[in-house]
């Protein structure tokens, strides 16, 4: 049996990785879209590195679209298999698929209209809505904790990883010349607590386990800190100087998490009487969805959900859906906090609202997740004095806060605490993938403290037998 690593190999987005079993069946895990800058996403989106009509099936560990965003563009190029997932993964696939390639056709619509004007080639989308619903009638749910058994040689369990609502480990038997290999991808693993989701559960044993490395270098600051952090945030912008708080998060996850985050603090009597936006027609539907698998949430969760039905609302909470009224928030003068996507900042509405704000001194952006240092998120959140965006150069003059541990990711300690059900003398390696190379090696040295005696950090296109 053959692993091949096709993206997330020393770098953080793009996640895709290849099992070819020793019959030639060939098991895609996720088919994520590389997010980063402009170039480099353009050339490391346009080739798989492989032929989409040889591959025999995908499995998803989760619905973010650095996992699964390249799963139409697949299918447009010969895919026809079917695809596995969770239900609750399923489900957020149905509305961030569709957006992803919304966001994929305007982008180009915007690039093709410079390029007309230079007399340039004009280019066509990665894919479109339809690519994207043909690729949704492919998408099979498997529950959690399932076996279930994907053809002859391979079988397949999902179980919980704590990172998104319905994000999971990937859990492989495979017959292999008359033995049986197990192989794990963990998918994103996220945090032990502070999350409103189950913290990461144990998994099967396996031989071979393929791990998300992004904090591999790092140790969060617990939770209760962060909501006081933007207890302070808000008070300090909003009430002191009369500005704005921008919160650029993806509107699946993190947005729910902020919510509920600012629905606490409400019920605490905590939130500042200021009104909060969320400027994000997807965050909506998405956070429709949370309310419908319930089931997945934690304990602390389920118990506040005794006490506030409405988990996901409060009195100075509202939702944005049309342009005009997310235009009409640039003019309003006062102090508000705005929660918009996309969480890096590359697209959608945050680009605008932190466009009309950043030279604002009275203004704060306040990060909550991780950027990919290449993007405008990541740029900001590396103290950059001046940006470029929609091609004018912005002095960054509001302040800028990174709160890390409202992170989807778990850090080293949490990430080990996930694999301490494992058996360290039955693995026979991890290899490290979605993490920049600095925190791979990090994490690596973390690994084999912990016990773990085999530590790999494949690059992109690199090869291995499993046996
Ligand atoms: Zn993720």
């Amino acid at each position: 049996m053959k692993l091949s690593f096709y993206g997330a190999a020393q770098e953080v987005t793009g996640s895709k990785h290849l099992l070819t079993t020793a019959n030639g069946k060939k098991i895609l895990l996720d088919c994520g879209l590389y997010q980063g800058r402009r170039k480099d996403a353009e050339r490391k989106n346009a080739h798989f590195g492989f032929n989409p009509q040889e591959i025999d099936y995908v499995i998803i560990s989760h619905a973010h679209i650095d996992h699964t965003g390249l799963i139409p563009k697949l299918v447009k190029e010969g895919f026809n298999g079917p695809i596995y997932c969770t239900p609750a993964t399923l489900d957020l696939n149905k509305i961030m698929l569709p957006d992803s390639a919304h966001i994929q056709e305007s982008d180009i619509k915007y690039e093709n209209k410079r390029r007309e004007k230079e007399g340039k080639k004009l280019l066509e989308p990665l894919y479109d809505a339809e690519d994207a619903e043909t690729a949704l009638s492919l998408m099979k749910s498997v529950p959690f904790y399932q076996d279930f058994q994907v053809c002859d040689e391979v079988s397949l369990k999902f179980t919980e990883n704590g990172h998104l609502l319905g994000s999971a480990a990937v859990n492989l038997s495979i017959k292999d010349n008359g033995n049986l290999i197990h192989v794990c991808f963990t998918g994103d693993i996220g945090r032990q607590s502070g999350s409103m989701l189950n913290p990461p559960q144990p998994f099967p044993q396996a031989d071979y386990i393929i791990s998300e490395s992004t904090y591999g270098d790092r140790l969060h600051s617990d939770e209760i800190y962060s909501l006081a952090e933007i207890i302070k945030i808000i008070t300090d912008t909003c009430i002191e100087k009369k500005g704005k708080v921008i919160i650029p998060a993806f509107s699946i996850g993190r947005t729910q998490e902020i919510i509920y985050g600012l629905d606490y603090l409400h019920s605490k009597l905590q939130l500042p009487n200021i009104p909060v936006y969320i400027d994000s027609p997807l965050s909506a539907k998405g956070t429709g969805i949370f309310k419908n698998h319930l089931e997945l949430f934690n304990s602390e969760f389920q118990e506040f959900l005794l006490r506030d039905k409405s988990p996901f609302d409060f009195p100075n909470l509202h939702l944005i859906q049309s342009v005009d009224e997310s235009k009409a928030l640039n003019e309003n003068p006062e102090p508000m906090v705005i929660i918009s996507a996309s969480g890096m900042m590359e697209a959608g509405r945050i680009k605008h609202h932190v466009a009309n704000h950043i030279e604002n001194e009275n203004c704060t952006i306040l990060m909550v997740g991780y950027c990919e240092p290449s993007t405008l998120g990541g740029r900001i959140a590396a103290g950059a004095t001046e940006v470029k965006i929609f091609g004018q150069v912005k002095r960054v003059n509001a302040r800028v806060e990174y709160i890390r541990s409202f992170s989807g990711h778990g850090d080293y300690k949490e990430m080990i605490t996930f694999l301490d059900c494992q058996d360290r003398d039955k693995v026979k390696n991890i290899f490290l993938v979605h993490g920049d190379i600095d925190a791979q090696h990090a994490f690596s040295g973390h690994l084999r403290t912990a016990g773990f005696k085999k530590v790999d950090i494949p690059a992109l296109g690199s090869e291995i037998n499993l046996s």
